[in-house]
């Protein structure tokens, strides 16, 4: 059985994301599809960018206490829900409680390779842009951590975290002045529709 999936790819720079429609009707029929089998990084980008704009989710963030903290991330840890895991801030009745621009980056990116659309000739440049966005933020979130550590600072101590927030935004602000010439490259928006065949339950990959 074929069913059509609409596609939005916006580009945000480093806040980019794609949309898709499916994930109100997904195929694993369990109420939680992937994000049954993720728990969330937050890394430097995503840090600062909540820092900037929903302080207070930093703040439940770090009060959670299913997190595992490194010097320069920290994980949001699934729980058990029946014979696979939940995303903690997932709901069965609502899914993610969290708007896409305030989702890590493999929550912003994602998309169940079933769906397929990185097989579709016409999408090649939004393939090659998530490509490229995901490597952007890999060497800027390593930057950061490179610098944290520098100065001797660990997000493991909690009272230390401000501290490394804010260096993390100094790093940031100094290797963002100049915008990389992909993110010029696509319009800020793009719908697009495309086929795939349709597996359920565990058929259909994640
Ligand atoms: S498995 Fe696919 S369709 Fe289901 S929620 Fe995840 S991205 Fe959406
Ligand atoms: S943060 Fe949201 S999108 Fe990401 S795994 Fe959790 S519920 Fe899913």
């Amino acid at each position: 059985m074929e069913t059509q999936v609409q596609l939005v790819f916006h580009n945000n720079g480093l806040r980019s994301y794609i949309e898709v429609d499916l994930c109100a009707r997904c195929p694993r029929q369990d109420d939680k599809g992937c994000c049954g089998f993720y728990s969330p990084v937050f890394y430097a980008t995503d840090l600062v960018y909540l820092l900037h704009n929903q302080p207070d989710l930093l703040d439940e963030i770090f009060a959670m206490d299913c997190i595992t903290v490194l010097d320069a991330s920290v994980t949001i840890n699934q729980q058990p829900d029946g014979d696979s895991y939940r995303c903690r801030f997932h709901s069965r009745e609502g899914g993610c409680r969290l708007p896409q621009h305030l989702r890590e980056s493999v929550c912003r990116h994602f998309v169940c390779p079933d769906i397929g659309w990185e097989n579709n000739a016409g999408l090649q440049k939004w393939k090659e842009f998530f490509e490229k966005l995901a490597d952007y933020e890999i060497q800027l979130n390593n930057g950061a951590a490179e610098y944290v550590k520098a100065q001797g600072l660990t997000l493991r101590n909690p009272a230390d975290r401000q501290q490394v927030i804010k260096a993390m935004e100094e790093y940031l602000h100094q290797q963002t002045q100049t915008r990389p010439a992909f993110f010029e490259e696509m319009p800020s928006q793009e719908t697009a529709v495309v086929t795939c065949e349709l597996r359920f339950g565990k058929e259909w990959t994640l």
